[in-house]
C-alpha cells in the first residue's frame, strides 16, 4: 500500500479536464517529482496539460512556491538596506545588467543577481562576464553576501540548490514541446528570482523578432502573470515591455558587449543602451519604495557606476585593466549603395552572432569570448556606399559563410520611405 496522500494519475487527470488543483496537490505533485515517486512521464504529461489548459493564480502561485521549496532561499536582511533585481527575458546585444547593476548600486540599492548562461540567439550574463580574464562565476552565498555588502552589487551563478525542481522541469519541457507555455516560463523564472531573497523585482520582458515573446500581448500576458506570481510571493515586482524588433545598442558577443557596457559606464556608449538603463533603474528604486541618492544619470558622467564596476569584477578575480579577449579573424560588410538602413532585424542578427561562436547550440558547448558582430548604423541611419555596415568577428574562419547567409536576410538599404517601423523603446509598463 502507498503512503503517498496522493495518486500521480489523478492529479494529471484533474488538470487534463480543466479542474484546479488544490495546493497540497500541487505541493505533493512537484515534491513527489523530485522525490522520484512521480515519473518524468508523469511530470511531462503534467508539463503538457499545462501548457494546453492553463493555470489560474493561486494554482501558479502554488506551483511556484513548490518550486522554491524544492531547494534553498537567500536572505539578505543582514545587510540592512533595500534589495532589487532586475531579470530580462532575453534579447539580442541586452548587455543592460553590466551597467544597470553599478548605476543602481551607486545610487544606493544592493543588487544580488543570479544569472544564467545563454542558449540559442540571446546571450547570458555569465558568458559575458566570463570574457574577462580571471573573472568567476561562481560564489559560496557569504562570498555573495561579501561582494555585495563591499560594492552594493553581485553578479554570479545561481547554485545548483536554489529551485532545483525547476532545473528538471526546464530539462523536460525541452524535449516535450511544452517550452512556450506561460506559466510555467513564469514559474521558472520566478521561483529563482524569490528564492534569490530580492526585496523588489523588476522584469525586462522583450517583444520582437528577437525575442522569446513575437507580440506585445503575449509578452503583456507574460509580464502580467509575472508581475501577479511576484506580488503574491511578498516581492515588490513590476515589469516594462521593451523593444527587441531591432538589436540593443552597436554589438552582440561576449568580450564586444562587455566593451559596450565599459564605454556606458565611462559616460559614452549608445543612447538606447543608456536609455533602458536608467529607465529599469527607475523602475528598480520606484518598486524598492527608496529615492536614489543621487540622479541615476550622473552616475554614469562622475564616475561613481565605473568605481562600483572595478570593484565588483575585482573582488570576483577579473582583471578589470586586462585587454578583453578579440577573436582571430574578422569580416566587414559594407554598403552597396546609398540610402538607408530601412530593415536591421534582431532574430538575424543574434543567429549571426551565435553562428559566428558568440553563443552554444548545446548546454555543453564553449562559447568563443571574442566573437561576434558589430553594426555600424542605426535602423534609420543614413548610409554611403563602401562603407562599413558590420563587422563580424570569429575565431574560426569557416563559420563566416553561415552568419553572412543569416544576416543578408536581416538588412536592407532603401529609401527614407522603406524605413521599416520600430517599436518605440519602452512599450508599455506593467505594475
Ligand atoms: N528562462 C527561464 O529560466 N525559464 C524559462 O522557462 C524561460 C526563460
Amino acid at each position: 500500500m502507498s503512503t503517498e496522500p496522493f495518486s500521480a494519475v489523478e492529479v494529471i487527470a484533474i488538470k487534463r479536464d480543466k479542474q484546479v488543483l488544490t495546493e497540497p496537490a500541487i505541493n505533493w505533485f512537484v515534491d513527489a517529482y523530485v522525490r522520484g515517486v512521480v515519473a518524468e512521464e508523469q511530470m511531462s504529461a503534467m508539463a503538457m496539460a499545462i501548457l494546453l489548459n492553463g493555470m489560474s493564480a493561486p494554482e501558479l502561485s502554488a506551483w511556484t512556491q513548490a518550486y522554491i521549496d524544492s531547494g534553498t532561499t537567500m536572505d539578505w536582511s543582514a545587510l540592512g538596506g533595500p534589495t532589487a533585481d532586475k531579470h530580462s527575458t532575453g534579447g539580442v546585444g541586452d548587455k543592460i545588467t553590466l551597467p544597470l547593476v553599478c548605476v543602481a548600486a551607486a545610487c544606493g540599492l544592493s543588487v544580488p543577481q543570479l544569472s544564467g548562461r545563454g542558449l540559442g540567439h540571446t546571450g547570458g550574463t555569465l558568458d559575458k562576464l566570463e570574457s574577462i580574464p580571471g573573472w568567476r562565476a561562481s560564489l559560496t552565498e557569504s562570498q555573495m553576501f561579501e561582494v555585495l555588502q563591499t560594492t552594493g552589487a553581485v553578479i554570479c551563478a545561481a547554485n545548483e540548490t536554489l529551485a532545483p525542481a525547476d532545473r528538471r522541469i526546464y530539462a523536460l519541457r525541452d524535449v516535450t514541446a511544452t517550452v512556450e507555455s506561460i506559466p510555467l516560463i513564469c514559474a521558472s523564472i520566478m521561483s529563482k528570482k524569490i528564492a534569490e531573497g530580492t526585496g523588489a523585482l523588476v522584469l525586462d520582458v522583450k517583444v520582437g523578432s528577437g525575442a522569446f515573446m513575437k507580440t506585445v500581448e503575449q509578452a503583456r500576458e507574460l509580464a502580467q502573470t509575472m508581475v501577479a506570481t511576484g506580488k503574491n510571493a511578498g516581492v515588490a515586482t513590476r515589469a516594462l515591455l521593451t523593444a527587441m524588433d531591432v538589436p540593443l545598442g552597436r554589438s552582440a558577443g561576449n568580450a564586444l558587449e562587455v566593451a559596450e557596457s565599459v564605454e556606458v559606464l565611462a559616460g559614452g556608449g549608445p543612447s538606447d543602451v543608456i536609455e533602458l538603463t536608467l529607465q529599469l533603474v527607475q523602475e528598480m528604486f520606484e518598486a524598492a519604495g527608496v529615492t536614489p541618492s543621487k540622479n541615476p544619470a550622473d552616475s554614469l558622467t562622475d564616475g561613481s557606476a565605473m568605481d562600483v564596476w572595478r570593484k565588483m569584477i575585482s573582488a570576483q578575480g577579473g582583471a578589470v585593466d586586462a585587454q578583453l579577449p578579440s577573436a582571430k579573424y574578422n569580416h566587414i560588410v559594407t554598403a552597396t549603395r546609398d540610402g538607408h538602413l530601412s530593415k536591421l532585424d534582431a532574430l538575424a542578427v543574434g543567429v549571426a552572432s551565435w553562428r559566428l561562436g558568440a553563443g552554444r547550440a548545446r548546454k555543453e558547448d564553449a562559447v568563443q569570448h571574442g566573437a561576434g558582430i558589430q553594426w555600424h548604423a542605426d535602423l534609420g541611419d543614413a548610409v554611403t556606399a563602401g562603407t562599413a555596415l558590420f563587422t563580424l568577428h570569429t575565431d574560426d574562419e569557416s563559420r563566416f559563410a553561415g552568419a553572412l547567409e543569416v544576416l543578408e536576410n536581416g538588412y536592407s538599404i532603401g529609401s527614407k520611405d522603406e524605413i521599416v517601423d520600430r517599436l518605440p523603446l519602452i512599450i508599455e509598463k506593467i505594475k
